[in-house]
């Protein structure tokens, strides 16, 4: 019999003997890094193929790459458990897999009660040859005009609905935190009109959130 390539067929799911998990298309996963020093990578899965008797397994994967592996490199805004959807496939051996992670949308992840060592979160696809981001343009706060990193507390103006860093507000974050109502410089003079009124139909609930809930202008391009 002639020895070619063997042929090898795609199967649906796996169970990887280190992690025990079943892992399938559309999975992401964290992988062992060519160097112990450096974070795991973490990928998507997109299939799986093995050999006729179901061996020698491995995985098409898609990177997620972290800030630090971006051509800018980690910006203020970047969230620490950010990650940039790349256009970068490989192919590994489903051994390098050291378990399951989830990749949250910017939305999800903001609205998540902990943030656990599994969970990341992607706003950005990355082009690995270009360095370039889609989308190329992102909401801006504050007076210091920034993207939202979520790692950071933000408290919301009750007049324009803009989100404002304690520090650029001259505030501590512990001031932050007890504000029952916070009015910007600029709606301010609004606001104290508004609050004397506010007594019985105050429809706020606490000044501060650690998290927008949507994505609310588009005033500048991004700087990223
Ligand atoms: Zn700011
Ligand atoms: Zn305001």
């Amino acid at each position: 019999m002639a020895r070619g390539k063997a042929p090898r067929r795609t199967i649906e799911s796996y169970t990887p003997r280190q992690i025990n998990t079943t892992i399938k298309p559309g999975d992401c996963v964290l992988m062992r890094p060519a160097e112990r020093s450096n974070p795991q990578y973490v990928a998507r899965i997109e299939w799986i193929e093995a050999d006729v008797r179901g061996g020698n397994v491995k995985v098409h994967v898609r990177w997620y790459y972290r800030p630090e592996e971006s051509v800018g490199g980690r910006r203020q805004f970047h969230g620490s458990k950010e990650v940039f959807l790349s256009d970068h496939y490989d192919l590994q051996s489903v051994d390098t897999i050291e378990g399951k992670c989830t990749v949250h949308s910017f939305k999800s992840y903001t609205k998540l009660d902990a943030v656990g060592n599994e969970d990341y979160f992607c706003r950005f696809e990355y082009n690995s040859c270009t360095g370039a981001f889609n989308p190329d343009r992102v909401a801006v706060y504050c007076k210091c005009e920034m993207p939202y990193n979520p790692d950071d507390l933000m408290v919301q103006c009750e007049g324009c609905s803009d989100w404002f860093h304690p520090a650029c507000i001259e505030m501590t974050a512990e001031e932050a935190k007890t504000l029952d109502h916070f009015f910007c410089e600029t709606c301010l003079p609004q606001g104290q009109k508004k609050l004397q009124n506010s007594h019985t139909t105050s429809r706020h609930s606490g000044g501060y959130k650690t998290a927008t809930t949507e994505v609310k202008k588009m005033h500048k391009p991004s700087v990223i």
